[in-house]
């Protein structure tokens, strides 16, 4: 399928490429050395209109279409994976979730703060037992008169550090398996709720990535978000928009790495000709190109799917699986071009390695993708 991005979608791509190479590529390699996530870009994101991307105009967003916010994924995550999966989560995992789940209160309680950077958000689905089987989840919330009472753990929660608004998959009713779960929205800062030590990670380390305690954390049951018994299938639909999302990040990270071999393979001179005349380098360079265009087709095919208000499950896990391992494999092949310093810290390509292997992981693993795809055709 052919795309033509339209010129709101180009002038997205321009003006956030330009953004992030003047706010977050000076600050992309330290964050990641010292493990620190950027809270000072988070008011410049906002005022990018970066934090309010799938917040309608009404509630002080930008109400862009879900192919734009892909494209704004790229180019964060071209420049800063932690970057991009800061706003991926905050967007496709939160603000989302209550723009399409929430009641008018709560759009207007929660998503201006949102879209203005007051409030970053998080979303809180995987705990100790329940990764990719996340229909066993465990965290309770019990009703008790005009409150929800939660009890239970999550871990790997993106933005966990920081995040203000929080919405939570807990198992609200005695129903089996995921009958019972029903979404939450929890405020940071509510006694019971206790944000742990972040992880320490391989890559994405600017991003902050925390276990999550509720020990008895009363929220109001206003703060249901949804229907009660509709937990898991908002997960679901939470993390088809957001899989789209994460191959986004794929594609960023693997054109960035692109790039860099580009441009050292025209710089570095061995045998006295740049290395980028050797035929070796350009199979390296054009097997790259191809696996970076091929998976963006993908994300634009899923995006657009999503922007048409189609079904687009099938497309997201498609889109997550192939970018997610070209991502690992563009950026192995772009520190090959590199030779030994694209080993070093020198370069950032050996963040760009270190950076992609998550988007195999997280929102649903290779795995769970292939299963996903399977169950499509196999049905
Ligand atoms: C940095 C980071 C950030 C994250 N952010 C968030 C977040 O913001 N919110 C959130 O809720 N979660 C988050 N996660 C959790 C993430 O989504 C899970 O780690 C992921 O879904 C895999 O679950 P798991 O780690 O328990 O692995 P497991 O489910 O234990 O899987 C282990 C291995 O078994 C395989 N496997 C499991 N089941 C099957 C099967 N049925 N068929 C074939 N293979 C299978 C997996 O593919 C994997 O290879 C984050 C994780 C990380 C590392």
């Amino acid at each position: 399928m052919p795309f033509q991005l339209t010129d709101e979608q180009v002038l997205t791509r321009d003006s956030v490429r330009e953004f992030a190479e003047a706010e977050i590529a000076p600050i992309a390699a330290e964050i990641d050395q010292n493990h620190r996530p950027p809270l000072e870009s988070i008011g410049k994101l906002a005022e990018a209109g970066l934090l309010g991307m799938l917040i309608p105009e009404e509630y002080g967003g930008a109400g862009l279409d879900a192919l734009s916010y892909a494209i704004a994924i790229e180019e964060l995550s071209r420049v800063c994976a932690t970057h991009g999966v800061l706003v991926e989560a905050h967007s496709s995992l939160c603000t989302w979730a209550i723009a399409h789940h929430g009641t008018e209160d709560q759009k207007r309680k929660y998503l201006p703060d949102l879209a203005s950077g007051e409030a970053v958000g998080a979303f809180g689905l995987t705990e100790p037992n329940a990764g990719s089987d996340a229909s066993s989840l465990a965290t309770t919330a019990v009703r008790d008169s005009d409150e929800f009472v939660l009890n239970g753990q999550k871990i790997f929660i993106t933005n966990g550090g920081f995040a203000k608004t929080f919405v939570i998959m807990a198992r609200s009713t005695d129903a089996p398996g995921v009958k019972g779960i029903s979404a939450f929205i929890v405020e940071r800062g509510r006694p019971g709720f206790e944000i742990l030590e972040p992880e320490r990670k391989m890559g994405i380390r600017g991003s902050s990535t925390t276990p999550l305690a509720f020990t008895g954390c009363r929220i109001p049951a206003a703060n249901l978000l949804g229907q009660e018994g509709a937990g898991f299938k908002i997960a679901m639909q939470i993390l088809d928009g957001g899989r789209t999302g994460i191959a986004a990040q794929a594609v960023g990270i693997a054109q960035g790495a692109f790039e860099a071999a580009c441009k050292y393979a025209k710089e570095r001179v061995q045998f006295g000709r740049p290395i980028a005349a050797l035929q070796a380098i350009q199979w390296l360079i054009a097997d790259m190109a191809v696996d970076i265009a091929a998976g963006r087709a993908l994300v634009y095919r899923a995006a657009d799917l999503e922007s048409r208000g189609e079904p687009h499950g099938q497309a997201a896990a498609m889109a997550k699986l192939f970018c997610g391992e070209m991502a690992t494999r563009v950026t192995g092949k772009a520190i090959q071009v590199h030779g030994g310093v694209g080993y070093t810290e020198a370069y950032p390509v050996e963040r760009a390695y270190r950076d992609a292997k998550i988007t195999e992981i997280y929102e649903g693993t290779s795995e769970i993708q292939r299963l996903v795809i399977a169950r499509h055709y196999l049905r």
